[in-house]
């Protein structure tokens, strides 16, 4: 684990300077409940500050970022990536102390990372528009071109992956950015700033203030200079974001979890579809917008399946990062105390613990853990089976048939993914049609993350396309030129 001594620049960048702010942030270890280092607390201020050099650098007053070619961009994130491999175990160390997710995943985040850097890289010289067909004496084209400044506010569940995620691409695209992480966990995005830096990223192109989501955050997304939002985090705070983008009309992506299903029919291969659904559920401590964290099982096999997911789960230990446990802690004390509070609500309720894990004897007495769990006997509608949980908790429906199943699938006003185990061809696609949700696995679940897949929601989902080449579009906007030559 890093020493503190390893932490990275604590400060807000802004022009291509480290900026103290007058106040700063705690920084928890999650895990272990303890104060490890403090953050800069930037302020409208900061914000200000950053915009105006994200639009300066966009419009070539500040640095040499508007002189770049698509190539030279290109060369410049391919070359990223490999910086980012080179650091990948500080990197992966600062994101498990941070967010107190099992090592493993940490390093599986930051190759994510790096391969957004790869991917965008190897994009952004083929980003092109079209020739239309019109009339015979006009030659009609469309140009794909970067918004300017590209705000992202992100989330503390995998900043070093949405760091990659939305930076990459908004820079291939030719933007700008300032972003302002989570003020949870953030050091792996101050890490990869410093990084930036350090690979000459020109000033002004990437600005990183972190800080409050109230203070920081409502002023990035209220700036009347930004030309773009990228939000990723709840429904109720996507809301406030995008009202306040609407007033001066700057278009906005909205990621915003969800509550998301495997369906698991009776003819599907249960041994792979119980490893997926037992890892869709306790990754990152089911801190994750596409956990798969409603289990749909046909009734004649639940018994068999439950059966074998009793056994996993009460075998599942949850411990501090650094050990490698099969679940890590949540991220605070506000998750944990909230997450347990449903819980008794719905226990209450008449909804059954199935089966849990344990705390590792060698967990952090002051971690923030909740131990994985199964909950079934679960009243129709129910909140349990409608609302986001974020945590290790997997509720458990039965269906009789496929139009139960899809009834079921699609209760909910999320829409984020869905994983659907038969082997019936035409059973697949017609779930496939009928499911709202932005992606759908079939004998699959998550696709390893799938950094070159469109990913986005439906509904309280959220709007509009990460990752893949979807997602690069998605930081451009289209001018058409029609040429009249007679
Ligand atoms: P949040 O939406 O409040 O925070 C996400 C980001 O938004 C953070 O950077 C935060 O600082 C910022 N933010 C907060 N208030 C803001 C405001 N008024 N204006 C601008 N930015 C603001 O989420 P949270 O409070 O950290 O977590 C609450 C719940 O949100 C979780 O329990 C979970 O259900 C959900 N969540 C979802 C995701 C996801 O990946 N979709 C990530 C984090 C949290």
């Amino acid at each position: 684990m890093p020493a503190l001594t390893d932490m990275p620049r604590r400060e807000a960048l802004i022009g291509g300077e480290w900026v103290a702010t007058g106040e700063t942030l705690a920084v928890e270890a999650p895990a272990r409940g303890e104060t490890i280092t403090r953050i800069a607390r930037g302020q409208a201020e900061e914000i200000d500050e950053a915009v105006k050099a994200a639009g300066d650098a966009f419009a070539g007053r500040l640095g040499n970022w508007s002189d770049w070619s698509a190539r030279r961009r290109s060369e410049w994130l391919l070359d990223f990536a490999a910086t980012i491999e080179a650091d990948h175990e500080r990197l992966a160390a600062l994101e498990c102390i941070d967010t107190g997710k099992p090592l493993t995943q940490a390093r599986g985040d930051i190759t994510a990372c790096a391969r957004y850097f790869r991917f965008y890289g190897g994009a952004a010289d083929k980003l092109h528009g079209e020739t239309l067909p019109f009339e015979n004496d006009f030659a009609v084209m469309t140009w794909r071109e970067p918004f300017g400044v590209c705000a992202q506010i992100i989330p503390w569940n995998y900043p070093a992956q949405i760091f990659g995620r939305c930076v990459a691409a908004a820079l291939a695209a030719g933007n700008t950015v300032v972003l302002k992480p989570a003020e949870e966990a953030c050091l792996s995005v101050l890490r990869l700033a410093e990084l930036a830096v350090q690979a000459d990223l020109p000033a002004g192109v990437l600005n990183v203030v972190p800080g409050l989501g109230r203070e920081a955050g409502a002023a990035l997304a209220a700036h009347p200079r930004i030309d773009h939002l990228s939000f990723t985090g709840s429904p109720e705070t996507g809301t406030l974001v995008t009202q306040a983008a609407a007033v001066h009309h700057v278009p906005v992506t909205l990621e915003l979890g969800g509550k998301s299903p495997q369906v698991v029919f009776a003819d599907a291969d249960l041994d792979l579809a119980l490893e997926s659904v037992v890892r869709g559920i306790i990754q990152n401590a089911g801190q994750t917008c596409s956990a798969g964290s409603r289990l749909l099982v046909q009734r004649e096999v639940a018994e068999p399946l439950l059966a074998r997911l009793v056994e996993r789960f009460s075998a599942l230990r949850c411990d501090a990062g650094e050990a490698d446990a099969d679940c890590g802690s949540l991220i605070s004390a506000r998750q944990k105390t909230g997450l347990e509070a449903r819980l008794e609500a719905a226990r209450a309720d008449g909804i059954r613990v199935l089966a849990q894990g344990r705390l590792a004897e060698s967990a952090p007495a002051g971690g923030h853990f909740v131990v994985p769990q199964i909950l079934t006997d679960i009243p129709a509608g129910h909140e349990v089976v409608r609302e986001e949980l974020f945590g290790p908790v997997l509720t458990v429906q039965c269906f009789e048939d496929e139009a139960e199943a899809l009834a079921l699938a699609n209760a909910t006003d999320f829409g984020l993914c869905t994983g659907i185990w038969t082997r019936d061809g035409g059973r697949q696609l017609r779930l496939a049609k009928g499911i709202r949700s932005g992606q759908v696995f079939v004998n699959n679940y998550g696709a390893a993350g799938g950094i070159e897949l469109p990913f986005g929601g439906v509904g309280r989902s959220g709007h509009g396309r990460e990752k893949g080449f979807e997602g690069l579009r998605s930081y451009t906007r289209l001018k058409t030129l029609a040429i009249r030559h007679g």
